[in-house]
């Protein structure tokens, strides 16, 4: 099964997807933790690239196009090859995160950063995906409160960018009412957590 993970910053992500990493290995499920973009040698390179804020000149179109390599290599050298051996892949952010961020938050459009995605990963959508929902003024106090996230997170991005991306979350659960499934994550990071993997042993059991 292949189950992604959605959401703005300080959501709880990350770490809830490790945790249910290590809940489902405990169940003996054979179960691969990844993150985009990153997760193998090449796309971890691509994301320093993008992350690198000293690349202001970086053109949106540009980084979307980067996203979606970054993607692709993770999808061909890790994911797909793990997919086959009946793992179970825990995504931290797919496709969704491009749509949000880069289709509407910077404003490349939906429906286009939708197409270059189709042509990196030739229809290997997830089974499921769990979106977590936070307002992002509640999402990025999280973030200002915990100090060991890195620290140009913060200005990387501003508040009216954050709300965008929330935006378009919720117009994504109305797109693919069948893939996302909300969970609340304004609650605290155990109870996310209980839902969350609630979801996801359900549906890797039926
Ligand atoms: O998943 P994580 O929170 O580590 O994401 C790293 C950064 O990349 C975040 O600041 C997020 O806003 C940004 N991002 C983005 N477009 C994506 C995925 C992530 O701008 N498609
Ligand atoms: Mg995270």
């Amino acid at each position: 099964y292949f189950i992604t993970f959605e959401g703005g910053e300080g959501a709880g992500k990350t770490s809830i997807l490790q945790a249910i990493s290590d809940k489902l290995s405990n169940q003996g499920f054979e179960v691969i933790a990844t993150r985009e973009p990153g997760g193998i040698e090449i796309a971890e390179k691509i994301r320093q690239i993008i992350l690198d804020r000293s690349h202001t000149k970086m053109d949106p179109r540009t980084e979307a196009l980067l996203y979606a390599a970054a993607r692709r290599q993770h999808l061909v050298e890790k994911v797909l090859p793990a997919l086959d051996q009946g793992k179970v892949v825990l995504c931290d952010r797919f496709i969704d995160s491009s749509l949000a961020y880069q289709g509407y938050a910077r404003e490349l459009g939906i429906d286009e950063i939708y197409h270059v995605n189709e042509f990196a990963i030739e229809g290997c959508m997830p089974d499921i995906t769990l979106f977590f929902d936070i307002i992002p003024e509640e999402g990025l106090n999280r973030i200002t409160a915990n100090k060991e996230r890195e620290q140009n997170r913060l200005d990387l991005e501003k508040l009216h960018f954050h709300e965008k991306v929330y935006e378009a979350y919720q117009l994504l659960l109305d797109k693919f009412p069948e893939r996302i499934y909300k969970i609340d994550a304004s609650l605290s990071l155990a109870e996310v957590e209980a839902l969350a993997y609630e979801k996801i042993s359900t549906f890797i059991h039926e």
